[in-house]
Formats: structure tokens, C-alpha cells, sequence
């Protein structure tokens, strides 16, 4: 025990019960409660992921509902996009200079879920469908917010793959898919030792992961050794002492719940003081550091960070189409710029993880500062579904004799939003349906995406080039002029495969079905585990993305370094085009024969390496032979199988070559996998004609056991997870729904910017999802309102409903 710990040890034996069970949860929505008697300050803690988002405090004190301007940095997929620790890095050390100047202890972010489908609504948010790419940048982040003395928060922990029903949807994951994927991000971060962790709303395999014992307490502190501060997402305590008991910290927001049941559950020895004292341990060590921390002055110039943003935003941009090396544009062309993303740029998704930017720049503007010859016409309605005919005819118009189109393009604000999952692939209709007719008269055409996760693109064979901008946070439209313009060369890559279709997603009969039972059949099968081992051609491999100019791979040599076992693989890349550029070499590793079922290979290293026009640099990059084991779930630990390793080096999962072979003899046999491939055949061979969901048998013996089911919504008592459809049982249900879908379509909504999301989704969302949906104008008591109305307390339901301005009825 050192001095620190010592002290803090005193400092808790000091605290009297009650100022105990004040730091069990916040002081209210964003500090951990402060205790001046001991001198112990407040925590401060705010979103969010890529941009502070600290509200203002009014005059009166209260909580305002703005939020104080700060650095917009691209979204978390463009971050991974980069491949690029180092700049990631940057990014982090600019965040934590953020929240110096601004007072944040703990900044909220960054999101590290694995991506299991590409509709989920918050993949904006996340890294990856592979946990190293996410664990990598992820740790890069967590460092650099971390190296200036704030701190992080790795979210949300764990298996919070989907945004609908996200409070009440129970996650059911087998022991290997859970290690290898689901956990593996998280247990990587925290050899960075973030200073908080925050967990997740759902269950998992049937129990509240805010009251899960295993995860919190059996993972997350005795396997993966964790000791900081554990809190709650915000509102997902609904049992405070099951969440202490389980291993939570800290409820948030605060004060709690239920303080009462606390103070009860210690009376009569249901929880001991030395529970409660383990449980606020990390909270006090907290304040007990930042109270003792010097206070240097903060230097923050938001330009230059603002700068930074735009860096990185070109340096994950991808370029996935570029046919007769129409980018990049030279000045001299006729252009036609088109599309309204290009004057009114979307560059974030919307919930809590939206900036107020400092600064912004949009297409338009960049076009007209540099002088360029060029027309403008929008084509669309800001965040309107349906084709605007009059717009396209004026842009086909407008595009018939320009040399060159630029199509700024991609999913509106309403289709990436937290709370809600998207339900199809593709663009908007008025999106495509532009696309379609301007690709008609003009063979130029251009297309700059804008969108935080995946598209169909089923108009790409009539578009010359894409070039896909994520969301780029609000220097984006700078970034994209910069790229488009060749004064940088775009060097990003896809962390995620973007399928042809929906149809053709490991989890296309599953996901969208606001089940309250989520068995993740697809098991290790996830992004390109699954496209490759079953077959599938996507549209755009992971680890994808063009460049300007064009790279020779040499004198590749692997071998294996006994002494510090692992393999390190060298080579030499030259840059054989006439632009200075950067390409993303990629080792995956597969198994020859096995006695489980494996992906054909999995990425196990990655360098992104800059290289001058002309220039030749070598490259070295190792694996640890320990990442090759996998999780053995009848032994429940991670083993080396005893076969032969095949490596295999390029520049995408699909463009690599095998480069070499090694077998391993000392390791397990595997003995105890005999007849494995008897018990789940299709697991050892996909085949895309059998869906996941057909195999839940054999899921049930890859899960060893009975499935961990909770009970369906769809009867009463209903809480604020259900859905409107989850109550049509009953009449009362059956008239909401038919009233909420006449409502949002009618004229009260036209022009509200997320009334065609919810005109399209209003049955399907939960009931709390209303709240943010409506930006705020539906209100938490409307809320309650309407699940009082939903259990049959129509009175006091209606008086609650009438309270708020919000009308969804
Ligand atoms: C989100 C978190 C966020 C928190 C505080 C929750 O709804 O899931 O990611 O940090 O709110 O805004």
C-alpha cells in the first residue's frame, strides 16, 4: 500500500455513512458530489466522444440547455478510418487541453463497441468491426486526452450493439464471441487505465449490465485488473443496491434513485460497510488527486485545434471509386457544384455526442474563397425523403454542360442518431433519385458522402469517383475542398466492410426487430469474419481505400523471433506515382486446419506509413504470438492452438497475399474439440442459404446451455423501453399507434427536421426515445404520461401527457 492509498483509506474511514452514500451516485446530472469537510472537490464529467459538449451554466446558476463551443473532430468512424494512432493521439492531447480550459475532469468518449451491424444508429460513434483497429485508436485516444491531465471514459461496456430498445434489450452472446469481440476492445483499453468506465443499458445473457456481477466485478476488476471509477450510462441504475453489490462505483446521473434502500440494505446487513467502502474507493481516490493536483494555467487556441480537426478529417477521408483519375480536379474545369450538404454541411450525428463547433466551413464557401469558376444548385430539400422534382430538373440543368459535377451526398441528420437504429442501407430516395438523373446528362460526376456508417450503393457504375467523408466534424467541407483539389492525397481506409446489400449482413434477419431476446447467432462471424468465411463479395472490403498515386510492395520477409516470440514480417514500399501519399500495410493471420471453427484470417497488425513521391521506406511490423490464441470456452480461457499459421500481407482484407506459414507444436492440441464439428456443422462451413437465425439449436450448443431469455414486452405493466407496437395488444395501444403515425405526418410536423425519421420509425422506437428524438420538445413526464396511458391510468397519464409542449399525438 503506498502513501496515496493510505491516505485515501483514511480519508474514507473519516466519512460518515450518510456522506458514504452521497458518493454512491452524482450530485446531479454532471458532478460527482464534493465533500468540503475533507476537502474533497467535485468531479467534474461531460460528453463527449470527439468534442467537448459542456452546457452553459446560466446566470441563475441553473444548467442551461446550450452547450459551450468546442473543437467539432470528425466522428469516431473517420477517426478509425486514419489507421493513424499518432495523429489519434494528437486529437486526444488537443481534447484533454478542452477540458483543461474548460473545467472537465472526465470527458465521456470515447465509444468503443464493436460494430455487428451496420444499421445500428450509433456506429458514427464507434471504431470498428474488428477489436484490434478499435482497441489500437481507442488506446491512442485514451492516452492523449489522458497525457494532459484530464481524463477518459471508455463507453459503453458492453455488448451495446444496437440502438433500439437499447435500455432493455438483452444481449445473448457466446463465451467466445464475447472475449474474442465483444470485451476484447475494452480489455486492451484499459491497459491505458482510463480513469472512468462507463457501462451499458442492456442485459447481458439475461441479467441488467448495471447489476451484472460477472462483468463488472468478474471481468472488469479481478480478470482485466481495472481499479478506476465504474459508472453507470445516464439513467441506467434502476436497483442502486444491485448495482453496488454487483461492482458499480458510481450512479449517474444523480442524486440516486433510491438513497432509501441503501441506507435499509446496510440496517440489515444486506450490504456491509466494507462493501460500501470498496464502492466509493475509486470515487474518493479521484477527488482526493484533483484536489492535490496543481492547477497550471491552460493555454487553449481552438484554432489551431480546429486545425487539427481538419487534419485529421483528410487524413481518414476515403477514396473508394476514382475511374480515369478524374480526382483530383485541377482549377480549370467548368464545375458544377450540387447537392445541399455542400452549402449546409452535415458533419456529426445527434444525441450526446453533438458539438457546438467553434467554426464551421461548408463546400460552398471553400469554392468561392479560391476563386473557382463554378454553379450552384441544392437538388434536395435539407432532410426531405421524398425527391424534389423541381430541384432535380434544376440540377440536371445545371449539370448538362459542366465539365465536372461534384454531388455532395449521404445520410441526413435524422438517419445517425443515438436511440435509434437506421432500417435500411441505402441513401435517402432524394438522394439517390439526384444521383440517378444527374449521372444521366453529365459522365463527371462526382460523389462527395457524407454519412457516419455504411450505404448500398447501388448508383455507383454511373458516378466516376466517391469520395466518403464520414462525418467529419465542422472543419469536414475544408478537408473535402483539400482532397478534391489534390492539395493533399486522401489516405484513408475502411475500418468496416460496406456490404452490397442489407441482405447480405450476418445479422440481416435479426437485427431490426425490436426483440427484447438478442441472441448473437452469428457468434465470431462479424464484418469481414463473416463475409469471408461465407463467400459473400462485398461492395468495399475493410481496410479498403484509393489514393492518388500508387505504391509497389518489395522484399517481403517474415519470420519468427523465438526469443521475443513473436513474428516480424519486413518489407519495403515505394511510392511509384506522382503524388506524396500514405498507404496502410495489413498483416492477417489465419489457420490451415483447426479443431473449432475460425475466420478465414483476422487483421493482426497494421502500420500506416507516409511515403514522398519516389521515395522507398521499409517497413517492420510484429505480432506476439500470444495474439494468435483464441477464446476456448469449455476450458474458459485463452489457448494456443496447435497448428500451422497462415500470413498473409496487403492493403485491404481482400488485396492480401499469403506470405508465409509457421507451425506451432507447443501449444494445445485441443483434445477435448473432438466431435466439435459434429455438434455445430454450420459453424464449421457457412452457407449464406441458411440464415443465422435458422440455427438457434445449434446456437444453443455453442452457448452451452439454455438460452439466459428475460420476459417479452407485450404485456402490461409496460415500462418506458417498450415500444408502441409492443402494446397492441391492447386497444389503448392499438388507438396510440394509429394516432402517433397520422400525427407525425401531418402539416404540425412538415419542416421539423426529424419528422421523416419519425414518420418512418414512431412504432418501432422506445418510448423514452421520444425525448431526444424531438430534440427535447417531448418531454421525460410526457413520457411517463404515456405509459401510465399505456397501463390503463388514464387520468393522471393525461394530465402528464398535456404537461409538455411536445405533441406526438
Ligand atoms: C449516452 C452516453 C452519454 C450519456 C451522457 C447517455 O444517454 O448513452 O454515451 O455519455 O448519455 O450524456
Amino acid at each position: 500500500m503506498n502513501l496515496a492509498n493510505d491516505e485515501v483509506s483514511r480519508l474514507i474511514s473519516l466519512l460518515t455513512i450518510e456522506e458514504k452514500i452521497a458518493l454512491l451516485a452524482g450530485a446531479n446530472f454532471w458532478e460527482i458530489t464534493a465533500n468540503s469537510r475533507l476537502n474533497l472537490r467535485s468531479v467534474t464529467l461531460n460528453d463527449g466522444p470527439f468534442g467537448l459538449r459542456k452546457p452553459e451554466i446560466l446566470t441563475t446558476g441553473a444548467i442551461g440547455e446550450k452547450t459551450i463551443a468546442a473543437t467539432s473532430f470528425p466522428t469516431t468512424s473517420l477517426l478509425a478510418s486514419t489507421f493513424n494512432p499518432n495523429l489519434i493521439k494528437e486529437m486526444g492531447k488537443m481534447l484533454g487541453n478542452e477540458c483543461n480550459d474548460q473545467g472537465v475532469d472526465i470527458l465521456l468518449g470515447p465509444g468503443i463497441n464493436l460494430k455487428r451491424s451496420p444499421l445500428c444508429g450509433r456506429n458514427f460513434e464507434y471504431f470498428s468491426e474488428d477489436p484490434l483497429v478499435t482497441s489500437t485508436l481507442a488506446c491512442a485516444l485514451v492516452e492523449g486526452i489522458q497525457s494532459e491531465g484530464a481524463g477518459a471514459c471508455i463507453k459503453h461496456f458492453a455488448a451495446n450493439n444496437q440502438e433500439n430498445m437499447r435500455f432493455s434489450v438483452n444481449a445473448i452472446i457466446d463465451e467466445r464471441a464475447l472475449n474474442e469481440l465483444y470485451l476484447k476492445g475494452f480489455k486492451d483499453v484499459l491497459k491505458t487505465n482510463p480513469r472512468a468506465v462507463m457501462c451499458s443499458y442492456n442485459y447481458l445473457n439475461g441479467i441488467k449490465v448495471s447489476e451484472n456481477h460477472f462483468l463488472l466485478t468478474e471481468k472488469l476488476r479481478n480478470e482485466f485488473n481495472y481499479e478506476g471509477l465504474l459508472i453507470s450510462d445516464w439513467g441506467a441504475v434502476s436497483n442502486p443496491l444491485a448495482s453496488v453489490k454487483a461492482g458499480l462505483n458510481l450512479e449517474m446521473p444523480g442524486p440516486s434513485v433510491d438513497q432509501e434502500q441503501i441506507i435499509r440494505a446496510l440496517k440489515e446487513g444486506e450490504l456491509t460497510i466494507e462493501e460500501l467502502d470498496k464502492a466509493i474507493r475509486p470515487q474518493v481516490a479521484l477527488a482526493f488527486q484533483l484536489s492535490n493536483r496543481s492547477q497550471k494555467p491552460t493555454v487553449c487556441d481552438y484554432d489551431v485545434n480546429y486545425r487539427l480537426a481538419q487534419k485529421i478529417a483528410e487524413d481518414g477521408a476515403v477514396l473508394l471509386k476514382n475511374d480515369d483519375e478524374v480526382l483530383p480536379l485541377r482549377n480549370n474545369k467548368t464545375i458544377a457544384l450540387i447537392g445541399d450538404f455542400a452549402k449546409a454541411p452535415h458533419y456529426q450525428g445527434l444525441g450526446s455526442s453533438a458539438v457546438t463547433p467553434t467554426k464551421e466551413s461548408s463546400l460552398y464557401c471553400e469554392f468561392l474563397a479560391n476563386g473557382l469558376d463554378f454553379s450552384f444548385a441544392p437538388g434536395y430539400e435539407p432532410n426531405e425523403i421524398t425527391p424534389n422534382k423541381q430541384l432535380i430538373q434544376a440540377a440536371v440543368e445545371l449539370a448538362k454542360d459542366k465539365e465536372i459535377v461534384v454531388l455532395a451526398v449521404g445520410l441526413p441528420e435524422p438517419y445517425e442518431v443515438e436511440g435509434t437504429d437506421r432500417v435500411r442501407l441505402d441513401l435517402p430516395p432524394s438522394h439517390v433519385a439526384l444521383i440517378e438523373a444527374v449521372s444521366k446528362v453529365n459522365k463527371n460526376v462526382i460523389i462527395l458522402l457524407t454519412a457516419g456508417a455504411p450505404v448500398v450503393m447501388n448508383w455507383l457504375g454511373k458516378v466516376k469517383a466517391v469520395l466518403h467523408m464520414h462525418l467529419p466534424g465542422s472543419a469536414g467541407a475544408s478537408a473535402a475542398f483539400n482532397l478534391l483539389f489534390g492539395k493533399n492525397n486522401p489516405s484513408g481506409k475502411l475500418a468496416e466492410s460496406y456490404p452490397k446489400q442489407i441482405e447480405d449482413t450476418p445479422t440481416a434477419d435479426t437485427f431490426w426487430q425490436s426483440k427484447r431476446n438478442m441472441p448473437y447467432y452469428e457468434s465470431i462471424y462479424v464484418g469481414y469474419r463473416y463475409y469471408e468465411a461465407a463467400n459473400i463479395n462485398v461492395l468495399f472490403p475493410f481496410g479498403y481505400g484509393l489514393s492518388y498515386t500508387r505504391f509497389e510492395l518489395g522484399n517481403i520477409a517474415f519470420h519468427y523471433d523465438h526469443e521475443r516470440k513473436e513474428f516480424v514480417i519486413s518489407l519495403t514500399i515505394k511510392n511509384i506515382g506522382n503524388y506524396a501519399g500514405a498507404e496502410v500495410i495489413q498483416v492477417y493471420v489465419g489457420k490451415q486446419t483447426s479443431k473449432t471453427f475460425n475466420p478465414k484470417k483476422e487483421l493482426r497488425a497494421f502500420q500506416k506509413v507516409f511515403v514522398k513521391k519516389e521515395e522507398t521506406k521499409e517497413v517492420q511490423l510484429k505480432v506476439k504470438v500470444d495474439e494468435l490464441m483464441f477464446y476456448d470456452s469449455f476450458n474458459h480461457k485463452w489457448t494456443l492452438e496447435n497448428t500451422t499459421y497462415e500470413f498473409y500481407l496487403g492493403t485491404s482484407s481482400v488485396n492480401s497475399k499469403k506470405i508465409g506459414a509457421y507451425t506451432i507444436d507447443y501449444g494445445d492440441d485441443l483434445a477435448h474439440y473432438e466431435g466439435f464439428n459434429n455438434l455445430v456443422p454450420h459453424y464449421f462451413k457457412l452457407n449464406q442459404s441458411t440464415p443465422f437465425s435458422d440455427l438457434s439449436d445449434e446456437f444453443g450448443k455453442l452457448f452451452g446451455g439454455p438460452l439466459p431469455l428475460v420476459s417479452n414486452y407485450s404485456k402490461r405493466p409496460f415500462t418506458n423501453e417498450v415500444s408502441l407496437e409492443d402494446t397492441k395488444a391492447y386497444a389503448i395501444g392499438r388507438k396510440l399507434c394509429r394516432k402517433a403515425l397520422r400525427h407525425v405526418k401531418s402539416d404540425e410536423y412538415k419542416g421539423k427536421n426529424y419528422a421523416p425519421f419519425l414518420a418512418e420509425n414512431i412504432l418501432k422506437l422506445p418510448l423514452r426515445s421520444f425525448v431526444e428524438l424531438t430534440n427535447r420538445e417531448f418531454t421525460y413526464d410526457q413520457v411517463e404520461g404515456l405509459r401510465l396511458i399505456l397501463n390503463g391510468e388514464k387520468k393522471k397519464g393525461m394530465l402528464l401527457l398535456k404537461s409538455g409542449k411536445g405533441r406526438l399525438f
